[in-house]
């Protein structure tokens, strides 16, 4: 019998020349996004001020299964992809383990993550659209950087609202960004008429992702020609990020092999939903039936605590309302979170099939996570990223499930970047100082109490 190769890379000739659109085989289609100032659901045209037109259009798009991949598109993907699909043998072997584990590496760029497949798109879109900049927020870094990559790629100027906490932990990351020629403001800024209220309200604040996106969108929108875009969590990002499941398939094809479990890290669902794209719609459409698990920390327990309800997608309560499972959109993770996918929300898409039996979730700790990322890197040598370690962890937790039940099922898992960035939580990891916080039934209640009210819809 010949062994499975390491590494699998497709050829040029293989890879995808469209992506996947999940929601043209979903049976039914997530609720409609809300307009929060007619309180009724939002058409395309509502959403051309805030997103450039191509894209909104996809943001609403069902029907449309496949979508070209545009030329421009595809001859950026071709510098860094295809991203390899590789066999984790010497992770298999430690864990002595009969299940094999794959796992599709998207770290293989400048932003160390799966990011830059949506932000080539967004800033593609804009510059077709002959857009004068882009704004956007960043939480951990990686996908300011993509965006920033993308941006100077396409010559659009960018400016980036970055969490403050990441702002003062991660000084290189504001560096590289500002490499490609990006502008950076730490969050809440002096910047923008919501940066100044939160401010106000909790000078100390070190931010948060959806105050970073409120002020994002408020500069875009008061900007000439100027539109705001998201590298998570909106319809339009899984479908740009469905490439990474197109070609794991296709790789996997090529070996013979169908995984059993799929396994990714869930922040606002974006890797996660592309990664499973094609393998839901075999479920979707009765071909095949792999169990699909979402893991997420524990201190932004989005999936496993959050309430499936209409919310904004930022603090300041100016975006579209989705219909998603959220903690509430002024939850706030622990300032001793450093494992990232601290978004309170969740993909829209991912919360409709999660919330229709489709696909599982759980919570882990970041002590955990970190332990599982430090035995990856060890075995595997690659230095991951906290986020994807969530993955890692669950893809562990599942092979050791299989070597309990004796089957020899096959694993795979997205591992959706890399940690170089992430030095300062992996030193508090290896000193002993870092801390696990699991949020309280009362920490959540007080979120959820500022759930939007919607006549008729959800009082
Ligand atoms: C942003 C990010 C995530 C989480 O975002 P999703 O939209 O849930 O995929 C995971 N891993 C890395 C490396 C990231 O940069």
């Amino acid at each position: 019998m010949s062994k499975i190769p390491h590494r699998l890379y497709l050829t040029e000739e293989q890879m995808p020349t469209q992506w996947y659109n999940l929601r043209a085989d979903m049976k039914e289609q997530p609720d409609p996004l809300i307009n929060p100032g007619t309180m009724k659901p939002a058409q395309v045209e509502d959403l051309y001020p805030v997103f450039c037109e191509k894209l909104a259009q996809q943001e609403m798009d069902a029907e449309t299964r496949y979508f070209d991949i545009p030329e421009e598109i595809l001859e950026m993907y071709k510098i860094y992809r295809p991203s390899p699909l590789i066999r984790a043998y010497n992770l298999e072997k430690a864990l002595d383990t009969p299940a094999k584990i794959y796992f599709k590496f998207e770290g293989n760029n400048t932003s160390g993550s799966h990011k830059l497949n949506s932000a080539i798109a967004q800033a593609y879109y804009a510059k077709e659209q002959g857009l004068a900049g882009l704004t956007t927020e960043t939480g951990a870094g990686q996908w300011g950087t993509a965006l920033s990559e993308a941006c100077a790629y396409f010559g659009l100027p960018l400016t980036v609202f970055m969490v403050k906490v990441s702002y003062e932990q991660k000084p290189f990351r504001k560096a590289v960004m500002e490499t490609f020629g990006s502008s950076v403001i730490a969050s809440p800024s002096e910047t923008t008429n919501i940066g100044r209220e939160i401010l106000k309200s909790d000078p100390t604040t070190g931010g948060s992702l959806g105050c970073a996106i409120s002020e994002a969108v408020e500069k875009a929108v008061t900007s000439p020609n100027h539109r705001y875009v998201l590298g998570s969590v909106l319809n339009q990002v899984l479908l740009h990020q469905s490439i990474i499941g197109l070609e794991t398939k296709a790789a996997m094809e090529i070996l013979g092999e169908y995984p059993d479990v799929i396994v990714g890290c869930a922040g606002g669902g974006s890797n996660l939903g592309g990664l499973i794209a094609p393998f839901m719609q075999d479920k979707l459409t009765g071909k095949a039936n792999p169990r699909i698990v979402a893991v997420e920390p524990a201190s932004c327990p989005s999936f496993t605590r959050g309430k499936y309800a209409y919310d904004f997608c930022d603090t300041g309560r100016i975006t579209p309302m989705a219909k998603m499972y959220t903690l509430g959109s002024d939850f706030k993770p622990s300032a001793n979170h450093a494992g990232g996918l601290r978004y309170h929300g969740m993909s829209p898409i991912l919360s409709k099939l999660y919330h229709d039996g489709y696909m599982e979730a759980v919570a882990v700790e970041q002590t955990k996570v970190f332990e599982a990322a430090v035995q990856f890197a060890k075995l595997e040598t690659i230095l991951p990223a906290p986020e994807s370690s969530h993955a890692i962890l669950g893809a562990i937790d599942e092979a050791l499930k299989c070597k309990e039940s004796g089957e020899a099922k096959t694993i795979l898992f997205g591992l959706t970047g890399t940690g170089y960035f992430d030095m300062t939580a992996y030193s508090s990891y290896n000193e002993g100082t870092m801390s696990d916080y699991i949020p309280t039934d009362e920490d959540l209640e007080r979120s959820l109490a500022t759930l939007p009210k919607i006549p008729g819809i959800q009082e």
